[in-house]
Formats: C-alpha cells, structure tokens, sequence
C-alpha cells in the first residue's frame, strides 16, 4: 500500500518528492523517507510520523541538494513504525538505496541467507533483504542484476533502486503492487498512483508485473521479463489533480472495497505453504492446544462479527467450546479465564479503548492472547502474546470494509492453523479446505465485477424505513455485518436476527413491502432458511436473498436474488458480504449520504 516517488530531470528533486508523497498520503502511513544522490554519494532522511517531519528537517526539501531521488510512505507490515525501519534502506556497504511497496513473504530465508554471508541487518523490515541482496549479486549492471534478485524474491513489490555507481539514471520494478511510469519534458518519475505527478504531468504509462524500467532524465527505457526492451503504451490523463486524491473513487469506501481481493490475497497468500497454513509469529504447540478448554473470541462493531462468524469456524474445525464476546461486557463481567483459556481479540487500528482493557482482564486473569490487528506496533499488537497482522493496508473510510474481510479470512487461518496441531482434519478435507481459503480472491474479484446487479437492488430500495436482515448459522453472522453496514452510512433502520428468532417477537415488525435480506448459502440449513422466507414473505416482506451459484430453488421463492460463487461451507460469509457492503453503499450513495465520514461515528474508537 502506500506510497512511492521517483523524480530525474534537472530540477532540485526533494521538493517534488515531498509534494508527491503528500499527494499520496490519503493511502494512509505512519513514516516516510527519500533518498537523493548528489554528486555520486546517497543521501537518506528519514522518519517516523508525519511528513511535516521530514519538510521541517529539510525546509520543505529546499536543504537537500540533488536531481534524482526516490521517496516513501511506509504502511509498515514487518517491524513497527521507527526511524530506522522507515524506508528508504540502504545495502551494507551503502551503494544501493531502496524503497518498497509489499511484502517479501521469504525474506526470513533470505534474512538468514544474508547474514551468513556477513551482512548486517539495521531494520526490522522484510525491504531491507532487497537492498542487500541487490549488493550480493550486483555484478556491474544493476538490470542484469535486479534479474537475479527477482527470481530469489517471493512476493509483491513495487520498488525503486538508486546505484551510486549510476548518477544518471535509477531503476524501479514491480510485481502485484501498483506502479506507474511519468513521462515529462526533460524529466521523469515513478509514482505508486497518479496523483502524485498530475502535476508535472499527465503522460504515463502503466508497468505490468516483472517489468524493469530504468529511467533517465531524457528517456526511460522498459524491459520485459525475458530482458527485452520493449515499446509501452503512453497514456494520457485527463483527470485534474483534486479528482485523483482517491485514486478516482468517489469515496474511500468504495476504493477499500473494491480492494478487497488484494488485501485479501496480501493476507492469505503468504501464509499457505505446500497446502499448510504457516503462521510466522504464532508459535501454538500441540500440547498447549490440547491443553485449552475453552476459546474466547473478543472484540467491538464490525470485529465482533467476525467474531461471531469465528466462532461457528473454530468450533467446527477446533472441536473446543467457543464463546464471543462484546469487548464492552466482557471487561466488566467477570469472565472465567484460566491458564487454559486461549482469547483470540480482533481490532482493525489495535487501539480500540474496549478492547484493549478486554484484552488486558484476559491477560490479567491468565489467559493467552492472540490478536487479530491491522497496523503493525499498536497498542493490541505489541501487548498481546502473539498477533496475527491483516495485511489490508490502511483503511480510511469509518465503515470498515477490507479490514472485516481480512480479519475473517485471519480467523480462516488460525482456525485451520490449529486444527493442523489437533489433527483434526483428514488430508482431503484440509486439502479442500486450504485450496478454497486461497481462492477467495478470485471469487470476491468476481462478486465485485457485477456490482451492477447490487446497484439496481440499491435504487428499488433507497426509500425504505426499516430493512431486516435474516440467517442461520454462518448466514446470521454475515447478515449482522450487512445490517450494521446499511444502518451506519445510509441511516436506515436496520436489524439482524437468526432467522428461526425473528418468529419469537421481531416478526411484527414486518408489513406489506418491508424489505427483507435474507443470505441463505448455508446447505445443512436450506430448507429450514426457506421456511423462513416464507413465514415473512406470508407477512408481506419483500425478499432479497443472496445465494450460491447454481442454487435455482431460492429463485422460486425470493423476489429477488444477488448470487455469488460456490465456495467450501465454512468460507461463505467472505463472499456473502460483499454484496451486503455494496449494497449499503450504493442505497447511502444514491440518499446523499456523507459515506465516508457518516455522523456521529469515528473510525478508531478510543474512548470507552
Ligand atoms: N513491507 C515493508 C515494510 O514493512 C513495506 C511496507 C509498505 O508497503 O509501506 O517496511
């Protein structure tokens, strides 16, 4: 995520970067760096914190000499936010600089590589590897070099190298993570997005995965994965610079959605290895999982539903009683925790007030905590005994969106993690299991390309004045996050029940054209969830159900239907969501709604 910027031409370059990364900060991130040559050596500043700090230090760059240079806002994933794991990194002997937008899912191979071959590590970070491996393989031509550090790399990258060896040109590559090439008039750039070079100009052309390009001030020269030079597309712009702040989206919960499956694929990808899920930092041995009696899942809003959807995963993959919990009560209720209880505590910013004494009482009281966070070096993350990061990047808008859906595919991950140390599981299912959690990009890519379909359901039912939202099982925890995404940024009244509860009161709340959601892409439970559906439309509801491919019964008895692909029954609510969250977002959009920040609701809640 976040942001990278490289200029060459023949102005002072610092002040460019700095107004490229400020153009970029809406992508969110707590440090950020540049690394500039002048007259053959590599200069590096940076920082924690703001990029006022770095525009203080420098006088808004104007101190810092020089008309290349590469620049950083750090999201951090490895090592928490600190002066020295800010990027740029530098190698060993400080011929190469570097800046990375990724993940280096091998980087502890190749950490361990590197330090027997004497080189010593500064940072905490994954990008560091690059830097030093560059240096072990440089040979004299960094293309040729960049080559070989590619084919020892896994996993996504948007980087941009300056050689002191070159102090007339810079190299920059990418794989699964944005980056653009700006062509300008006696200069030129390299930017994670558009934005940050709108200014100086609109000709860009877009690099494709393993695509090396080395740019001089006059020219900027592409080559292929097969090390040919070859012709890219130049396009032309047409946007002005206030309307690419958000990367072109109208609203920032909109752009995280439609981020989902790569934060996703950033979460899950990296943790699966030939068929097991790999955990780096959580280290749970057999003989402490079966030492547990009990599982307590903790946490506030849209965390708690993933909460409650884990619950019904970890008790069927687990086999141990597991409870959730609202981080609000839990603190004050005097839970019963032992040195046998594992609590597992969600929270997207790691800073939620609740859940952070929550997690606190657990700790307290002797249980083992495990977190579920998504900014690296919260308060959550390093209090708790072991955190699993989502790696969603930052997430801006109030109403979470990929943050839920990467905290779910953690708890995916953990669930079958454990069941792996039980032996729960028999090979084919674990199989099965494992193949369908890695496909859940793919298939929420897909739910996302006919949006269409959710937008017309959207303008039939903008007008409504209550919508209940109905499930069973694994279709109720997903049916409590559509209701709370609809109410919280359209203001509709909006509820959730278990399907077979509504019957024990709520019922009467259903009148003639009351809209009802109702997911139903549970198998076990299909024709008790049709009954259901029938009991409220008997009543005069209007229902819109979501199911899976290939179900035609479900068609005979809603009035409409949202259908998303098959997947393995445990894995449903990733892919039932997403036409819940589009759903609340279009009918708040198509209202006038302020989506992004609604009233009365702030996205790190703080305060108790
Ligand atoms: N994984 C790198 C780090 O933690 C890069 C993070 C980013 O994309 O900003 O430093």
């Amino acid at each position: 995520m976040c942001g990278i910027v490289g200029y060459i031409g023949k102005r002072q370059c610092a002040p460019i970067l700095l107004d490229g990364l400020g153009r970029l900060a809406y992508r969110g991130y707590d440090s950020a760096g540049m690394a500039v040559l002048t007259e053959g050596k590599i200069q590096v500043i940076k920082a924690k914190g703001r990029l006022s700090v770095l525009e203080e230090r420098t006088k808004n760059g104007t101190t810092v000499e020089g008309s290349i240079g590469i620049a950083h806002t750090r999201w951090a994933t490895h090592g928490e936010p600190s002066d020295v794991n800010s990027h740029p990194h530098i190698s060993q002997s400080g011929k190469f600089a570097v800046v990375h937008n990724g993940i280096i899912e091998n980087y502890r191979k190749l950490r361990t590589f590197l330090t027997e071959k004497g080189f010593t590590f500064m940072s905490e970070t994954d990008t560091e590897v690059f830097a030093h491996l560059i240096e072990y393989y440089y040979n004299g031509n960094l293309v040729e070099t960049m080559w070989k550090v590619m084919r020892k790399i896994e996993g996504s990258y948007a980087l941009g190298v300056l050689c002191d060896d070159y102090p007339d040109s810079f190299l920059a590559v990418r794989k699964d993570s944005p980056l653009i090439v700006g062509i300008g008039e006696g200069e030129n750039f390299i930017a994670s997005d558009v934005p940050a070079i709108l200014k100086y100009t609109k000709k860009v052309c877009y690099l494709e995965d393993n695509e090396i390009v080395v740019l001089k001030k006059d020219n900027v020269t592409v080559y292929n994965a097969d090390g040919e030079t070859i012709d890219k597309e130049i396009c032309t712009i047409n946007w002005d610079v206030a309307s690419a702040e958000k990367g072109g989206y109208e609203h920032f919960m909109f752009k995280e959605i439609m981020e989902q499956s790569k934060a996703l694929q950033d979460t899950i990808h990296p943790r699966i290895k030939d068929g097991e899920i790999v955990l780096d930092n959580i280290v749970l041995t057999s003989e402490y999982l079966n030492s547990v009696d009990k599982i307590f899942i903790v946490a506030c809003g849209s965390a708690y539903h993933v909460g409650v959807a884990g619950k019904y995963v970890i008790e069927s993959l687990v086999g141990k009683p597991t409870e959730v919990d609202l981080a609000s009560e839990f603190r004050y209720r005097n839970p019963i925790v032992t040195d046998r209880t594992l609590i597992i505590i969600i929270s997207q910013s790691g800073e939620t007030a609740d859940t952070i004494a929550a997690m606190r009482e657990a700790k307290r009281l002797g249980g083992r905590v495990i977190s579920i966070v998504n900014v690296v070096g919260s308060t959550i993350a390093k209090e708790s005994d072991e955190v699993l990061y989502t790696w969603a990047g930052p997430e801006i808008a109030v109403a979470t969106t990929k943050a839920y859906s990467t905290q779910l595919a953690c708890m995916y991950l953990l669930g079958i993690y454990m069941s792996q140390k039980l032996g729960k599981l028999s090979d084919a299912e674990q199989k099965a299991l494992v193949a369908a959690v890695k496909a859940l990009p793919e298939a929420v890519e897909k739910i996302l390309s006919c949006r269409e379909n959710v937008q017309f359901m959207a303008s039939r039912f903008y007008n409504s004045k209550n919508i209940f939202f109905i499930g069973r099982n694994l279709d109720y925890a997903v049916a409590l996050e559509g209701s709370l995404k609809l109410k919280e940024i359209s203001y509709i009244h909006s509820e959730a029940y278990a399907a077979g509860e509504l019957k024990h009161g709520t019922i009467s709340l259903i009148e003639d054209g009351t809209l009802v959601v109702a997911p139903a892409t549970g198998e076990r439970l299909f024709d008790k969830m049709l009954s259901n559906i029938r009991e409220v439309k008997a009543r005069g509801a209007v229902v819109m159900a979501i199911a899976a491919e290939g179900n035609t019964a479900i068609a005979e008895e809603a009035d409409y239907c949202l259908y998303v692909p098959k997947t393995h029954p445990l894995l449903t609510p990733s892919l039932t969501v997403i036409p819940m969250q589009l759903f609340g977002y279009y009918v708040a959009s198509i209202k006038g709604c302020d989506i992004d920040k609604p009233r009365n609701l702030a996205k790190s809640v703080t305060v108790e």
